[in-house]
């Protein structure tokens, strides 16, 4: 289960032989969250571990193509591949008119239930919540009405057992689960075993930022200050500082200058411009302001518990 990502997108614009454009899915405790939809995605959940009708809820970001072109197709494919559960799409303004105009003249009537929220540019802001997961959305800075994302897992309430110090006793569940609670052991003897010597706290709870597509700003901070990962723009290098400004892109110092600022644990550069064929200068250069940089690259998955990146 844990709390993972993959990556299936990390172009700019268009899709390239070796990026196709962005998309990603966040699996929280086996809860799977599609970012962003850009052409080609279903090829790329295919070429991935992930199951197309597993994905649980569906956020875009904003309607530039890059990012939505590929979301009629999928939910055309989950409707033709039987998906009856409810699907929930959080995006801006505008998704739900194309969508029902694309299911109108093509005649589709969908065997599901499909819902599209309107995303407000209050910020930050709640949207979407289970018993793995919080989402919250907050205003980016792109060219058109953009948002981030943070996903967090939810607060782990009971205590975690030490399992090689509790496997030295005969647990009943009853005692496992008031054990969790913070209770002593009384052992059949009489003997009572310390509840500090059973258990450890609760880990803290992981979070993931997603900001993409963005200028850099500093208004950003508080709403991901201290993320275990947060995944920005990285269309441009820092020779491009003005052309990035101008479409509303961030560059690798900028990602890395946020990263900094805002304490997260580790930054993952994606949205590459086709123009950079090898995108090692520009891990260099963020690196070097913020050590603890990666680059997204199609198929990754990365861990948030051990920060690792390996290909699928
Ligand atoms: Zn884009
Ligand atoms: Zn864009």
């Amino acid at each position: 289960m844990g709390f993972y990502l993959t990556v299936l997108g990390s172009g700019a614009s268009m899709p390239t032989g070796h990026r196709s454009c962005s998309g990603q899915v966040v699996n929280v405790e086996g809860f799977k969250i599609l970012i962003d939809a850009g052409e080609g995605v279903q090829n790329q959940i295919r070429r991935s571990h992930v199951k197309m009708q597993s994905i649980g809820t569906i956020l875009i970001s904003h309607l530039h193509g890059d990012h939505f072109f590929g979301l009629p197709g999928l939910i055309s494919s989950m409707h033709l591949c039987g998906r009856t559960e409810p699907l929930d799409i959080y995006a801006p303004k505008g998704l739900d008119e194309v969508i029902d105009a694309i299911f109108r003249v093509s005649d589709t009537q969908l065997n599901f239930q499909l819902t599209i929220h309107t995303l407000a540019p209050e910020t930050p802001q709640t949207i979407f919540e289970n018993s793995k997961c919080r989402i919250t959305s907050f205003p980016i800075y792109h060219s058109i009405e953009t948002y981030g994302f943070v996903i967090a897992e939810q607060p782990k309430n009971s205590l975690s057992l030490k399992r090689d110090v509790c496997k030295k006793y005969t647990l009943a569940n009853d005692d496992l689960l008031r054990v969790k609670q913070g209770a002593d052991l009384t052992l059949p003897d009489g003997t009572v075993v310390p509840n500090s010597q059973l258990t450890q706290p609760p880990k803290p709870i992981r979070r993931y930022a997603y900001c993409c597509d963005t200028t850099y700003n500093e208004n950003l901070i508080p709403a991901i200050k201290g993320v275990d990962l947060l995944c920005f723009d990285c269309t441009f290098d820092s020779k491009n500082t003005e052309l990035a400004l101008s479409k509303g892109h961030g560059t690798t110092v900028q990602a890395a200058t946020l990263a900094k600022q805002a304490e997260v644990s580790q930054l993952l550069l994606t949205h590459f411009s086709a123009r950079f064929k090898d995108i090692t200068p520009l891990l260099d250069e963020a690196q070097a302001i913020f050590p603890n940089t990666i680059a997204a690259t199609d198929l990754a998955v990365i861990d948030l518990q051990n920060l690792a990146q390996s290909n699928d």
